[in-house]
C-alpha cells in the first residue's frame, strides 16, 4: 500500500466534507450546501461508496485530495500533506518513480532534439529545404527544427551511449518494437524533418516528423506517452503565450509550418493542434491566456469542414470566435511566403462566425437557381435560429433576403419551421429550484450514457448491441468509451481498475463523476427505467451521428473534384443512407 492509499483508507469523504458543511442523508448518498458556490438548496452530493463529493450545480468536487485542494486552495502535494497530517501517515521523501520516469523521458526528448538539430545543421540539403520555404536560420534555431537521418539505429545508438536505456526510449516513443514477438527495436523517426513539440512550460514532449522527399505517411507523430497526450498539447504555445496574452487573441492554424511562418512574419500569437483535430482540453488550455480565438485553417473544403467543427467546439467552450480567411495560397504558410502583408491584413479583417457560414453557403451552392437557394436556406436558417437573439436574427435574415433577392418576411416564415434541436441536455435536465446557480457545465448525451454504463456495467450489452459505430463519440468521452469497449471485448466484463490503468488522470476523474451524474439526475431509477433511458439515449446519439455523417458526405461529394473520389464517396454515402432506415 502506498501512502496515498493509506491516507484514503484512513479518511472517508463524508467525515472530511462533514467538517466543512453539514451533511444529511439522501438515499445512499449524503447532501449538503455546496461550499464552492452560493448554494440555497443542498447541492453538494457525497458518495461514501465512491469516495467522492461533487456539486452538479457548479460542477466542482472530487475525491478527498481534490476536495482539500479546492476548499483549502492548495496544490496536490499541499493537499497530500494536510491529509497525511490528519490521518497520521508519515510521508516518504518525495521521490516517486513515476515522477522520475517522466523527467527521464523529457531528458531523452531533449537529447533527441539536439541530435536532430545537429544533423540538420550538417545537412546542406536539409538546411536548403527550410530556407527554401522562407525560414531564416534564427527561426530554425528558435523552433529547434531538425533532421532524423535515414537510419534504423542512429538515434537509438546515440541515446543509449548517453545512458538512456532501451525501455525508456520505448516509453518515450522515440523507438518502436517491430512486433510484440520480435523484440528488435528501430528508430521511429527516420529520413524525416523533425518538429519538436513542447508543452506550455517548454518541455519537449514529443515530435512531429515530415518525410524527406515523398513517401507515406507524410507526417508522423510521437505516440501518446507518459509526458505527451495529443489532446492536451498545442504546438507553439510556449513561444506564443506571451503574445497571446498581449494581443488578447489566439490564432489556431493547422500545421507546424503555418505556426513557424506566421511567427517569423511577426504574428506570434499562433498555435496549432498536432496529430489530432481540435479538442475541448486544448480550448480549456488556451482559456488560461485569452477568451478570444481565431481560426485560420486551410482554404479548401477539408479546412472549411474543420472550421465548422472547431466553431461548434469553441461555442460550447464559450469563447469569442473569429474566422481568418486566407486570401492567397492554400494555407497561412503559403500565403505568408507569397505575400506577408496580405496575411496580416487577413488577420485584421477576421470575420464573425455567421459571416463565415454565409460565405461558405454561397460558395457551396448557386444562389441564382431555386435548388441552390433552398440549399442555402437549409444550411443557414437553423444556424440563424440557434445562435442569435431575435435582433440578430432580424439582421441576418435581412442580409439573407438581400443576397437571395427575396423578401425577408418569407424567410421569417421559413425560420419558424425549423425546430431547434432537442437541447434537453444542454439546458440540463433539472434546473435548481431557486437561487442564482452559477453557470452549469453541459453534459452531453454521451456522458449520460457513459454514466449509466459505469453505474450499471451490465447495461453495456445494450449499448454494444444498439449503438451504431459511425461518427464516434464527442471528443471529451471518446477515449473512455473506446477503452471500455476494448476491455469489454477482451474480458466480457468492465473492469474499472483496468480502465483506470489506461486513462489519464483527468479521464479517471470523469470515471468517478459520471456515475454520480446518474445518481443526481435519476435519484430513484429502477433497472427497467434505466434500460429504457439508455435505449432512448442510444437512439438519439445514433440519429445525431448518422445525420451528421450524412451531411458530411453530402458536403464532401459536392466538394469532390476528382470523379474517382466522387464515386468512392457516393458508395460510402449509400451505406449511410441504409443506416438512416434503421434509426
Ligand atoms: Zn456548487
Amino acid at each position: 500500500m502506498n501512502h496515498l492509499d493509506e491516507i484514503r483508507a484512513r479518511i472517508n469523504i463524508e467525515d472530511l466534507v462533514g467538517g466543512y458543511v453539514q451533511l444529511k442523508k439522501a438515499g445512499r448518498n449524503l447532501k449538503g450546501l455546496c461550499p464552492f458556490h452560493n448554494d440555497t438548496r443542498p447541492s453538494f452530493m457525497v458518495s461514501p461508496e465512491k469516495g467522492i463529493g461533487y456539486c452538479f450545480a457548479c460542477n466542482t468536487g472530487g475525491d478527498i485530495f481534490k476536495f482539500i485542494q479546492l476548499v483549502e486552495k492548495v496544490d496536490f502535494p499541499g493537499a497530500v500533506r494536510i491529509l497525511a497530517d490528519r490521518a497520521g501517515v508519515r510521508l516518504p521523501e518525495f521521490k516517486p518513480e513515476v515522477h522520475n520516469e517522466k523527467l527521464r523521458i523529457l531528458k531523452a526528448n531533449e537529447a533527441a532534439t539536439d541530435f536532430f538539430a545537429d544533423h540538420l545543421k550538417n545537412s546542406k540539403k536539409g538546411m536548403a529545404y527550410f530556407t527554401g520555404r522562407g525560414l531564416t536560420e534564427a527561426t530554425i534555431k528558435e523552433f529547434k527544427l531538425g533532421l532524423a537521418p535515414d537510419s534504423y539505429t542512429a538515434l537509438s545508438d546515440h541515446l543509449q551511449k548517453a545512458d538512456f536505456d532501451e525501455k525508456l526510449l520505448l516509453d518515450a516513443g522515440l523507438i518502436s518494437q517491430r512486433t510484440i514477438a520480435d523484440k528488435n527495436t528501430y528508430d521511429r523517426f527516420r529520413n524525416r524533418y523533425t518538429f519538436p513539440i513542447h508543452d506550455q512550460q517548454g518541455n519537449a514532449v514529443g515530435f512531429g516528423g515530415r518525410i524527406i522527399g515523398s513517401g507515406e505517411p507524410k507526417y508522423l507523430n510521437s505516440p501518446d506517452t507518459p509526458v505527451y497526450n495529443k489532446s492536451f498539447v498545442l504546438y507553439g504555445l510556449p513561444l506564443a503565450k506571451d503574445a497571446i496574452k498581449k494581443e488578447d487573441l489566439a490564432i489556431f492554424v493547422e500545421g507546424y509550418m503555418d505556426v513557424i511562418a506566421a511567427h517569423q512574419a511577426g504574428t506570434k500569437n499562433v498555435v496549432a493542434t498536432s496529430g489530432t483535430a481540435l479538442t475541448a482540453p486544448q480550448l480549456k488550455l488556451i482559456k488560461r491566456y485569452t477568451r478570444n480565438i481565431a481560426f485560420a485553417f486551410d482554404a479548401d473544403s477539408a479546412g472549411a469542414e474543420a472550421t465548422k467543427r472547431a466553431i461548434e467546439l469553441a461555442q460550447e467552450a464559450e469563447l469569442n470566435i473569429r474566422i481568418i480567411q486566407i486570401p492567397e495560397g492554400k494555407d497561412p504558410d503559403e500565403c505568408i511566403q507569397k505575400n506577408p502583408e496580405a496575411w496580416k491584413e487577413a488577420v485584421k479583417k477576421a470575420v464573425k462566425v455567421m459571416d463565415f457560414y454565409f460565405a461558405h453557403a454561397f460558395l457551396l451552392y448557386d444562389s441564382k437557381d431555386l435548388e441552390g437557394k433552398k440549399a442555402i436556406l437549409n444550411m443557414l436558417l437553423p444556424l440563424i435560429k440557434q445562435t442569435s437573439t431575435s435582433m440578430e436574427q432580424n439582421e441576418h435574415l435581412k442580409r439573407l433576403a438581400y443576397e437571395l433577392k427575396t423578401d425577408a418576411k418569407y424567410l421569417w416564415e421559413d425560420l419558424k419551421k425549423f425546430k431547434i434541436q432537442d437541447f434537453r441536455f444542454k439546458n440540463s435536465p433539472r434546473e435548481p429550484a431557486e437561487g442564482a446557480a452559477p453557470k452549469k457545465e453541459v453534459f452531453s448525451r454521451e456522458e449520460f450514457l457513459l454514466g449509466f454504463i459505469l453505474e450499471q456495467p451490465e447495461l453495456y450489452e445494450i449499448v454494444q448491441a444498439n449503438l451504431i459505430d459511425i461518427a464516434g463519440f464527442d471528443p471529451a468521452t471518446e477515449k473512455i468509451y473506446k477503452t471500455i469497449k476494448r476491455v469489454y471485448n477482451s474480458r466480457s466484463v468492465i473492469d474499472i481498475a483496468e480502465l483506470r490503468a489506461e486513462l489519464s488522470d483527468q479521464e479517471c476523474e470523469r470515471l468517478n463523476i459520471l456515475p454520480l451524474l446518474i445518481e443526481e439526475y435519476y435519484p430513484d431509477f429502477s433497472q427497467e427505467a434505466a434500460k429504457k433511458e439508455v435505449m432512448t439515449l442510444i437512439r438519439q446519439i445514433n440519429r445525431k451521428n448518422v445525420h451528421a455523417s450524412q451531411k458530411e458526405f453530402e458536403f464532401k461529394i459536392r466538394a469532390a473534384q476528382d470523379p474517382g473520389e466522387r464515386t468512392l464517396l457516393l458508395n460510402q454515402y449509400s451505406q449511410i443512407l441504409k443506416l438512416t432506415s434503421k434509426i
